[in-house]
């Protein structure tokens, strides 16, 4: 199946937004075997709207709108889809129900406006998709061999709509799943894993991709199969076999893998407790925690310690090392770790100081540098790590690699 994407939206035009709807839907048909020729943006308007479908279907065989859904009177999406196909707009009683349910909920003193009424009519004959995160639904217009999916635009809306209606619709027209196994690897650069790897590239079935994050390298493993037939005696082999070869540098499987998922599931085995006390990343690394959902279970504290006196006085770092060493120096982040520890009476401290840049820096330290300390009740250990890139880059280098040294840590004791 050939299928292109139009965007809507002037803002994406603008450069106000990225267009991630449009990333996240090739990603995701690419799973079924459909493949994207072309991504359009048009802005709000009907007529370039109208030209782009027209040219767009008569290109392929589907076309994925997102966008232009909502209840004013520039979202227009659906109507010119409508127009298109000759189809007049119709009520759907269910999703005038659904809606009056949720505005009513939402706002119980308000009356319902004829924009928002809007929302409930598609073209005749549509499919209409339920959107269980916002008030407007989408739908897929069938019609002269071809068919136009309109989706919303906002991500959360457009992400839970194609999880939930147009994948089992895709499904259901090309009657084959998509099964990916996605294995999370660190530490191993991506031409490494290529190579440690490179037979299995030509496998045929499952196909095997690599993609590269933060000091991590995500491989996938897919296979398209007839609704109902079980992957896993095609996938399983080829996965154990990948982390017979990576061994522990392979340190999670699942889509929504993160080495912070990683390291809270550790400990919550263990039933054991984790602190931290950040310089440089400013939080960050306790926003990688916490943005796992039952991160409370394991994490206690996160101490901000920007300047030297805090430092001292929340982490009760000595003065010596402060003028000594500095700030920046093994000795302090073990201190701010060990600190840490002590305030807060969890299991283990993570600590991280360094130069984010683009300022600052030594001749023996320059941007870049970035000490982690890792304290535990009778030990602390610190490494020194110098990454390459600007400021948000090192930053979140050292959030994950804080958080690989705790997880190596509790994978050898
Ligand atoms: P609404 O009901 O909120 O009006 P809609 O379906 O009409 O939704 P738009 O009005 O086109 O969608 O966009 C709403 C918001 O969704 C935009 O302001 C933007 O933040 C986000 N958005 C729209 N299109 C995209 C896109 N292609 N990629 C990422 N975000 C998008």
């Amino acid at each position: 199946m050939i299928c292109e994407i139009l965007s809507v939206g002037t803002e994406l035009l603008m450069g106000q937004i990225a267009n991630t709807d449009a990333q996240y839907l090739s990603r995701r048909l690419s799973e079924y075997g459909v493949n994207v020729y072309r991504h359009t943006v048009v802005g709000d308007n009907p007529e370039r709207v109208k030209l782009a479908l027209n040219e767009a279907l008569s290109r392929s065989d589907m076309v994925i709108t997102t966008g232009g859904l909502g209840p004013t009177e520039d979202d227009l999406t659906k109507e010119m889809v409508g127009e298109y196909f000759g189809l007049p707009m119709e009520l759907h009683q269910p999703s005038l129900d659904a809606l009056t349910e949720r505005m009513t909920r939402l706002h119980p003193h308000r009356k319902m406006t004829a924009n928002n009424l809007k929302q409930a009519y598609f073209p005749k004959g549509a499919l209409v998709l339920p959107n269980s995160r916002g008030t407007a639904p989408g739908c897929v217009v069938e019609a002269e061999g071809k068919s136009v999916a309109v989706l919303p635009g906002p991500p959360r809306e457009l992400t839970a709509m194609f999880d939930e209606s147009l994948e089992p619709y895709l499904r259901e027209k090309t009657g084959l799943v998509i099964h990916s196994r996605f294995l999370s690897i660190f530490g191993v650069g991506e031409s490494t894993v290529e190579s440690i790897l490179e037979d299995l590239f030509h496998l045929g079935s499952p196909t095997l991709a690599l993609y590269c994050g933060p000091a991590e390298v995500q491989a996938r493993l897919t296979v398209c199969l007839p609704v109902g037939e079980d992957p896993a005696p095609i996938l399983d082999p080829v996965a154990d076999q990948i982390q017979r070869r990576l061994g522990p540098s392979l340190y999670a499987q699942g889509r929504d893998a993160s080495m912070a998922r990683t390291v809270l599931s550790m400990l919550r085995e263990r039933g054991e407790a984790l602190c931290t006390a950040e310089s440089c990343t400013g939080g960050l690394l306790s926003a990688r925690l916490v943005e796992i959902p039952g991160a409370s279970a394991v994490f206690t504290h996160g101490f901000v310690t920007y300047t030297p006196a805090a430092k001292q006085s929340v982490l009760g770092v000595p003065q010596d090392i402060l003028e000594g060493p500095g700030p920046v120096s093994a000795p302090c982040a073990r201190a701010m770790a060990e600190g840490a520890l002590a305030a807060s009476g969890a299991d283990y401290a993570l600590s991280v100081t360094g130069y984010a840049g683009p300022e600052g820096g030594t001749p023996e330290d320059p941007v870049g540098t970035v000490y982690i300390g890792l304290a535990r009740k009778g030990g602390s250990l610190v490494k020194q790590f110098r990454f390459l890139g600007d400021r948000d880059w090192v930053r979140t280098l050292a959030c994950v690699h804080a958080l690989n040294m705790l997880r190596e840590h509790l994978l050898d004791v």
